[in-house]
Parts: structure tokens; C-alpha cells; sequence
């Protein structure tokens, strides 16, 4: 109120003079510049790189705030950037409140506007403690009621919305973020599935060809379960040895194997684990399936398959739209269409029960209003995983020697594992808490995936602050991450020459849409034109990094790496100019949670059915077991979200 009134008699006082509006909007009377009027350009730290902020000022004001470029995930940032400079203007404060879900992106720009106001020579300090954003009151409680209430709108709450709403539900999908996405959008956009007719196109190698035979080598008794498949799997192996081909091989039954070898794990108190038989079935049957479903709602996937980090074999497809974007966009274009409800800013907090059986949902809303929604036929938990929740990391962690709280994550600042949490407290079994992914090559300030240049797993160096090699760069991510971690500060490096790096050009963009040219600036990626080149700026002994890429690319001439057992190579690093993009692991999948069924039923301690209560994506467990492939996770999502909606919708 008292904000309105000094405006008001600003306008009255302006009114009245002579020299009008003109005069008032550089020096209204009796106020003390604040500032040197004019236009400034400010930058903050976000997310994925640089946020940059125009800024105008009169005398007295900030008059607008512009985002003019940056590097945060579209969708995801969108809130932050629509709302954070029409707080500052608005209430003429840096002392606004973050959008939540956005907090690095606000803060960034916050940040933007702060530098800007120095320039200005204006006080940071005043605009930091003066009142902030209005608060926001609660409105009257909301009831809702639908066949089907959803619980997060990432990748598996959408795909299992679209399928809900297709087999004839009416759907409501709550979302605690102020926009839809959750890790599905940040993620790579990498998935995995056996699909001939894109793969006719690979040529077997002779490194695939060793990892191919290497199955034949496997006993059946000794991996329990899996036995038939891997029997399966060895009469398809003969056969294709014997036809001759030279086409890449791939089968249900190979990717199955690869899930079961790559995920089963021994943990630090001796806990052994693998992928459930049943629900590694069904996510290797299933997702062809669901990427035909997927381009029949709109979404385009490319012909180029490749091996995306920690994924064992060429199985992985990408859309023609930016990292997982494209997944996003499709499905809550398709959610809208089919007439799903989608409530933002809406966070659940509680199941609700009758005789045992998941009737609804209780939520809040930003501003504090309660929201009570009923669902008769079923609530879907898919609330995604607790990597950024590291109180719970910690908790649960078995697998890591160790898990600061401090570690940065690739995940959703929403990922703080909700779902488990609310499905526990009406009885669903949790299986593998213990094991948590970290991503090796995240960026080590900000732990986003984003802000580097390197090409398929098969072509990527990663070697250490002394210019060395660590690690079979072909291996799974809990191998690469271990290796990491054992650097100095968790640090390495991932070498590319030109053509590993993509032949980037001028101008040119990396997959996440990063700018090339600024990552080098501001040395997210280090370039040169020689290896001794980038020794030099990497602060590497001299002649360390030559000596490794030389040896390195003798491996790959002989074949063989008799350092780290790398098979599956790309070419040799050769044209300059090089590339290297320092990393560092963080948290980026948790793969226990919820237990289900390959109906996505959630299944109580004793393995029944909770009636009622599904759950799809991060938030369950048992499909990856101890390491999830890369690639298996925008699969899973899509595979077992289009399977918990299509069974909400059939229950009685
Ligand atoms: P998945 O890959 O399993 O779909 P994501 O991380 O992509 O997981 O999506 C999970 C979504 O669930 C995120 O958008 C997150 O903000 C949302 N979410 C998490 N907890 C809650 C909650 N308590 N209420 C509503 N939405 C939630």
C-alpha cells in the first residue's frame, strides 16, 4: 500500500508540473538519483552457463529488465525468465523471490540485474533488503474429482497421461514445479530401443563382434533368472555367425542381457542386486513400441543411432528437437488435445486411503491453497527420483563410499523423492534405495549435464589433470564415475579432435543448444590447435597429453588396450583443432523406489497389489538394479508411464 501511494503521488506531482511526464521519468521531483540513467548489460552464473540481462534505469528507477541470451533449458526456465524481471521492475527490489523448481535460472538473472545496478551506480545492498515480492494468500480449498489423478509431470506422468486419456479417462495431472518437465527435459533425450529397421544401416564391428561372442562364453546356471534369455540370446548369436552378416546385431534378448550385466551390482555391505526378469522384459519388448507410439502422436526420431555414454551397444535414438524437449513438447501438446487437466505449482502431500485402497491425492498450491482431488479408478505416482534431495541421498546411499550433501546433481531441483515417501506411508515396498547413479561427465560447478562438447561414447578421452588416461571410456557410469572420483578434486578432462567433436564450425551449437564459441569463453570447453596447446592452457605437464593421445590412438590401430580393456573405439584423434571439456560426477539417477508390477501396479512388502495405486518412471525401482544403461531411462519412462495409465484407466 505504501508502494501504491508514493507512486500515486509521483503521478500526481507529474501531472501538475509543467514539464510532464518527460521530465518526471528521468528526475521526479524530490527523489535522489539512484541511478545513472541509461541502458547496462549485467551477467549471472545459471544452470547450464551464462545468463545475460539488459537493464534500464532512469534516475530514480529500474524501468525494465530483459533476458537476452542464455542457455537454460528451454521450458524449464521459461517461468524464471517471464517472471523474475517483471518482479524487479514491479517491485523495484532485487529482493524477489526465486521461482521454484527455477532457483538457479532466478537467481541468475537476479544476479544479471545486480551487476547491472552496480554499473549504474546504484546500491546492491538497498535493493537486496528492501521488501520483496508481494506474498501471496491462499485461496478457497479446491475438490476435484477424475478417473485417473496423475502425480508429476515429467516424462512418465505425461506418457501415462496421454495413455489414460487414450483409453477413455478423465485425467487430472498435478505438478509441483511452475512448468512441465521434471528430469525428462534435462535429460540427454538418449533412448534406447531395438529397432531393426534403423539399425540395418550400422555395420558390426569387430570390438561388437568380441563383446557379441563374449556371451556365448556365459555359463546359463550362473545367471539365475536370466538363464532362458541368455539361452535364447546364444541360439541368436549362432545364428547370426553363421549367416555371415555384417550388419549390426541387436535382439530383446541382448538388450535384456546387457540391462542384467550392466545393473547387477554388490554393494558396500555386501547386498547383491540385479534387474527384476519380468520388468527388463518389458521395458526391452516394450520400447520399440513405445517410440512407434511416440512418433504417432507427433514426435520425429532421427535415423542417426549411436552408443550414448554408459549405454554397451548402438541401440540409442534421439528426437530432431533438443535434449528431452522433444518429449515433453509432444506429450503435453497431446495431453491438452485429449482434454487431461494439468494443474502447475500444485505439490502433492498425501495419498488418500479407503479400506486399503489409494482413492486420491492431497496437494497444495503455491499460494497455499488446499486442493483435494478424488480419483476413482486410480492414482499414478510418477514423481520422478530423490537426486536432489540430499538429506535422503545420504540416507539410502550403500553404494558410494561416500555421498557429501554438497555434491552437485543434473537433476530437477524437484526431484526430492515425494513419491517414495508418500507411497511408503500407505505400504508400498521400496526396493534398491541403496544405489544411486552419478553421472561422470557432468559439469564440476554446477553438476549439469549441459556446457560441454564431446561426441559418442566410443570416441570420447577422458584423462586426468596430469594429461593421463583412467578408465575404459566405453564402460558403465558407475565404472567411470568410480575412476573419476579417484583424480585429483574428481577432476578430468574429455579429449576430442575436430571431427570426435561433431566438426563443430563457427556458430555451431552443442546437443544441448549450448553455444559453442561462449563455452570456450568462458571456459566451459578449452580449444587449440595442438595437443601442446591445450597441455599448456590445462596447465598439463608438457608433453603429457601428446604422449596419451599418441598412445591412445596406437590402441586404436592395434585394437587393443591393454591399459583399460577399451574395445569399442572411434577414429584416431588426428586434425586440430582439439577440444577438452573439464567434468566431475554428480547425482543423476536413483534407481531404487517404489516396487511394481509389469502392470504398473505398486506392490506392497508381501508382493500384492495396493488396489488403486500405480507408479511409472524414477520413482520406482527394480529395473536397473545397481547401474541403470545409459539410455534405458527416457525408455523405461515412456514404456512403463504409457503402461500405468493404459492400467488406471481398465481398473474397475
Ligand atoms: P520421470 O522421468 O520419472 O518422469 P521427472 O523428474 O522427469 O521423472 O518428473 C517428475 C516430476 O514430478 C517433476 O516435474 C517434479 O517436479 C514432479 N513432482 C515431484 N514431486 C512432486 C509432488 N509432490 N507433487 C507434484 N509433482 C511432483
Amino acid at each position: 500500500m505504501k508502494r501504491f501511494l508514493r507512486t500515486a503521488a509521483i503521478a500526481l506531482t507529474c501531472a501538475l508540473a509543467a514539464l510532464a511526464l518527460v521530465a518526471c521519468a528521468s528526475q521526479p521531483s524530490g527523489e535522489a538519483a539512484m541511478f545513472k540513467a541509461g541502458t547496462y548489460t549485467g551477467v549471472g552464473a545459471g544452470k547450464n552457463g551464462t545468463v545475460t540481462v539488459k537493464t534500464t534505469f532512469t534516475a530514480t528507477a529500474i524501468k525494465s529488465v530483459e533476458v537476452v541470451k542464455h542457455g537454460e533449458t528451454p521450458g524449464i526456465s521459461d517461468p524464471a525468465i517471464a517472471r523474475v524481471p517483471a518482479s524487479i521492475v514491479k517491485n523495484q527490489t532485487l529482493a524477489v523471490d526465486v521461482v521454484s523448481g527455477v532457483s538457479l535460472t532466478s537467481k541468475a538473472i537476479i544476479d544479471a540485474v545486480a551487476d547491472c545496478v552496480k554499473q549504474a551506480g546504484g546500491s546492491v545492498d538497498k535493493l537486496q533488503t528492501k521488501a520483496g515480492a508481494e506474498k501471496m494468500t491462499a485461496g478457497a480449498a479446491i475438490e476435484k474429482s477424475a478417473d485417473v489423478v496423475i502425480v508429476g509431470g515429467g516424462g512418465a506422468g505425461l506418457a501415462a497421461a496421454v495413455s489414460a486419456a487414450q483409453s477413455g479417462a478423465k485425467v487430472v495431472l498435478i505438478e509441483k514445479a511452475p512448468a512441465l518437465g521434471g528430469n525428462t527435459i534435462r535429460a540427454g533425450g538418449a533412448y534406447n530401443a531395438v529397432d531393426q529397421a534403423r539399425q540395418q544401416k550400422v555395420k558390426m564391428t569387430k570390438p561388437l563382434l568380441g563383446d557379441l561372442k563374449a556371451f556365448l562364453a556365459i555359463d546359463e546356471a550362473t545367471v539365475g533368472e536370466f538363464g532362458p534369455t541368455l539361452k535364447t540370446l546364444k541360439g541368436q548369436i549362432n545364428a547370426y555367425l553363421a549367416s555371415g552378416s555384417d550388419t549390426l546385431f541387436d535382439s530383446v534378448e541382448l538388450h535384456m542381457m546387457q540391462a542384467y550385466f550392466g545393473g547387477k551390482r554388490v554393494d558396500l555391505k555386501g547386498n547383491e542386486i540385479h534387474s527384476n526378469l519380468e520388468l527388463v522384459r518389458t521395458l526391452a519388448t516394450n520400447s520399440p513400441k513405445a517410440m512407434d507410439w511416440l512418433e504417432s502422436l507427433g514426435l520425429h526420431f532421427t535415423d542417426n543411432i549411436y552408443t550414448v555414454l554408459g549405454a554397451l551397444w548402438p541401440r540409442t535414438h534421439s528426437t530432431n528437437k533438443p535434449v528431452g524437449t522433444g518429449f515433453i513438447g509432444t506429450l503435453s501438446d497431446n495431453a491438452t488435445k485429449l482434454g487431461v487437466e494439468i494443474m502447475l505449482e500444485t505439490k502433492a502431500d498425501e495419498l488418500i486411503t479407503q479400506k486399503g485402497r489409494v482413492v486420491g491425492v492431497k496437494a497444495t498450491k503455491a499460494d497455499g491453497t488446499k486442493v483435494t482431488l478424488k480419483a476413482s479408478k486410480g492414482v499414478i505416482m510418477a514423481t520422478g527420483g530423490f537426486g536432489a534431495n540430499p538429506a535422503m541421498r545420504a540416507k539410502y546411499n550403500t553404494y558410494w563410499p561416500s555421498m557429501p550433501l554438497t555434491m552437485p546433481t543434473t537433476n530437477a531441483p524437484t526431484a526430492t523423492g515425494d513419491g517414495i515417501v508418500m507411497g511408503e506411508k500407505v505400504g508400498a515396498n521400496l526396493v534398491g534405495m541403496g544405489f544411486i547413479q552419478l553421472m561422470p561427465s557432468s559439469h564440476p560447478v554446477s553438476g549439469s549435464l549441459a556446457g560441454g562438447l564431446w561426441g559418442s561414447a566410443e570416441s570420447q578421452v577422458f584423462v586426468n589433470s596430469q594429461g593421463k588416461r583412467f578408465v575404459n571410456e566405453y564402460a558403465e557410469r558407475d565404472v567411470l564415475a568410480a575412476g573419476a572420483l579417484k583424480q585429483e578434486k574428481g577432476l578430468f578432462y574429455i579429449i576430442c579432435d575436430q571431427v570426435t567433436a561433431g566438426n563443430p564450425q563457427p556458430g555451431a551449437k552443442n546437443g544441448w543448444g549450448d553455444d559453442i564459441d561462449t563455452l570456450i569463453k568462458n571456459h566451459d570447453v578449452y580449444k587449440a590447435d595442438t595437443l601442446a596447446g591445450l597441455e599448456q592452457q590445462l596447465k598439463m605437464p608438457a608433453g603429457s597429453l601428446q604422449a596419451e593421445i599418441a598412445k591412445y590412438n596406437g590402441y586404436i590401430e592395434a585394437g587393443v588396450d591393454p591399459e583399460f580393456g577399451k574395445r569399442n573405439f572411434g577414429p584416431k584423434l588426428t586434425q586440430g583443432p582439439f577440444y577438452a571439456t573439464p567434468r566431475s560426477p554428480s547425482v543423476h539417477h536413483t534407481m531404487g523406489g517404489i516396487a511394481i508390477d509389469t502392470q504398473a501396479r505398486v506392490l506392497d512388502a508381501k508382493g500384492q497389489a495396493i488396489p488403486g495405486f500405480y507408479a511409472a518412471g524414477e520413482v520406482t525401482g527394480g529395473i536397473h538394479a545397481g547401474n541403470r544403461l545409459g539410455g534405458n531411462a527416457i525408455a523405461d519412462i515412456m514404456v512403463f508411464g504409457r503402461i500405468a495409465g493404459a492400467s488406471a484407466a481398465a481398473a474397475k
